[in-house]
């Protein structure tokens, strides 16, 4: 009986290390582009399905363990703690799949600025309609292509986008400027120019 236990331990505990040895997503999936989830942990994405998976992965370790152990205290344990994970992962399915997926807000306009004393790019961008939160409304930026080249991998997909237009505004000036004209200060993009 003793041998008996001790191999469902050492079984339950090889099991346990499998889960353990991918990352748990413990601190749950967060929304990442398009369709997908991403683990702040780790950095896995997956999509919906993906998600789904992952509650099935809990729920078979959880079975496995019913299946295998008997009236065991250590076992019970094991149990519990395998059928908290199974929850702790169906609530995260369920969150995900109630928040509405932000949809990422188009500027209508940008205004570019150059000021000459700073040496720099002061971008104001606008929204159509109420502007959802959390946009962003202002970014500055040093007149020289490297700094507005860093922009390029902000996470911020409208950041990229003022990224792009400063550094087309930016070499139209540089152009004029080698050419003995003088340069714009100021710039706007509409909406077709975005
Ligand atoms: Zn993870």
């Amino acid at each position: 009986m003793r041998v008996a236990q001790g191999w469902e331990r050492s079984t339950i505990l090889v099991r346990m290390g499998d889960l353990v040895e991918n990352c748990l997503h413990s601190e749950g999936l967060r929304i990442s582009t398009g369709s997908e989830y991403r683990c702040p942990l780790c950095d896995e994405s997956m999509d919906l399905d993906g998600v789904g998976r992952w509650v099935q992965d809990a729920e078979r370790s959880r079975d496995e363990a019913y299946s295998m152990v008997e009236g065991d205290g250590f076992g019970e344990i094991v149990r519990e703690e395998l059928q908290r994970e199974v929850y702790r992962r169906r609530r995260v399915m369920y969150e995900l799949e109630n928040v509405p997926r932000v949809v990422t807000a188009r500027p209508e306009m940008i205004l570019v600025i150059h000021d000459a004393a700073k040496a720099s790019y002061g971008c104001r961008i606008f929204y159509k309609g109420p502007r959802p939160a959390g946009v962003v409304e202002q970014v500055s930026v040093g007149a020289a292509l490297e700094r507005i080249l860093e922009l390029r991998s902000d996470p911020d997909p409208v950041v990229r986008l003022i990224s792009e237009k400063v550094e087309e505004f930016h070499a139209f000036r540089a152009e004029l400027t080698a050419g003995g004209a003088p340069a714009p200060e100021r710039r706007v993009f509409y909406a077709n120019e975005l």
